[in-house]
């Protein structure tokens, strides 16, 4: 088969990088721990994706999940302070731009489509800033406004928690993604500067309410840059057939998330679910909303994905199992890079 480039839209890898923690991996060295470095990128012919920028409590949350009869709830987490998630997304940014700098041209950061494209024709990884829960942002925006300037392009304005902003939604299966009340006032806000800005609003970890309060509000195509069918995975996480239909409606995208307990039907945390479940899931997405309109999301560095995949530098082997499932070279191709493109350009200014 043709080599697929590929453009994933999300990963929360700078977690574990050295630049960012001690004892962390060096992101330009082949390592077998986790999902994604440079090496195994460009083994997989990925050429850039979404890093996010993400502030987790200082103590990691404790018996929080429940297995239930027919499924899990984990307790809702905590909000964060403003202050400390700043100074976490700023050191995270920091070492972004650090591995960048001593990655010799190896690396860019991306802040355009032209720049996407540019680095890809000159052999070069781009990296294009996002953050995944907006609670180093305080009501002024005005973080917003710093982080746009350093190369922010993409914002999810909650992670699972509460914030200022919304209400992220619970992970829980079987259930309804309508959990709750949606976006505050002040996410209202920043729905609007986000639009102004040009910053694409990332509808991962979204209540069902916030999801329609975004639709509402705001000028650019809906995405989510990491979920699935909850159609097919009733877990919170995954988008109902209506607000995919909506993202179809606004000619926006979906990430298919390679997390393995959404994907399955029986949300099964199972490293060792085939090919063909995730081909048949991603098949059920495109019929739904269309070949333009599904990419891939793959949580790498954030997920249980499948062993078949394992990392990065197994992305061919999806490719060549959606082949072998019928699709044409076409839509992989869409799936694996043009999609996500497509939205960036109608999406940012
Ligand atoms: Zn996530």
């Amino acid at each position: 088969m043709d080599v697929i480039e590929v453009f994933d839209g999300h990963n929360d890898s700078v977690q574990y990088m050295e630049d960012y923690k001690p004892g962390g991996r060096d992101f330009l060295a082949r390592s077998e721990v986790g999902h994604l470095d440079l090496p195994r990128a460009l083994e997989g012919h990925l050429v850039g994706g979404l890093f996010a920028l993400h502030a987790y409590p200082e103590k990691k949350p404790e018996n929080n999940l429940t297995i239930t009869s027919d499924g899990y709830e984990m307790r809702y987490a905590d909000a964060l302070d403003e202050d400390y998630s700043r100074r976490l997304v700023d050191n995270q940014l920091a070492a972004l731009n650090r591995l960048v700098e001593r990655s010799n041209g190896r690396m860019r950061l991306a802040e355009s489509v032209d720049e996407i494209e540019a680095a890809r024709t000159g052999g070069a990884f781009s990296v294009v800033l996002h953050m995944e829960g907006a609670e180093a942002i305080g009501p002024d925006l005005d973080y917003l406004h710093t982080l746009h300037a350093a190369g922010l392009r993409s914002l999810g304005p909650v992670w699972s928690r509460p914030n200022i902003f919304g209400y992220g939604v619970p992970f829980a299966y079987p259930r309804s993604p309508d959990t709750g009340p949606g976006l505050t006032d002040a996410g209202k806000e920043l729905v609007r500067a986000c639009n102004t800005l040009g910053i694409m609003i990332d509808l991962a970890h979204l209540n069902e309410q916030g999801f329609w309060d975004v639709a509402t509000l705001s000028k650019a195509p809906l995405v989510a840059t990491h979920a699935c069918a909850h159609a097919i995975c009733p877990s919170t996480r995954n988008l109902t057939d209506r607000q995919l239909d909506a993202i179809r409606d606004t000619d926006g995208v979906i990430g298919f998330n390679l997390a393995v307990y959404d994907i399955r039907a029986d949300a099964h945390l199972d490293e060792n679910t085939p090919l063909d479940t995730v081909v048949s899931h991603i098949g059920y997405l495109i019929d739904r909303v269309g070949p333009d309109r599904v990419a891939l999301g793959s949580d790498f560095d954030g997920t249980v994905v499948p062993r078949e995949i394992r990392d990065a530098s197994g992305l061919p082997h999806l490719f060549e199992a959606m082949r072998k499932a019928g699709f044409d070279g076409e839509t992989i191709r869409k799936f694996a890079f043009d999609n996500w493109l497509r939205v960036f350009r109608l999406t940012w200014k």
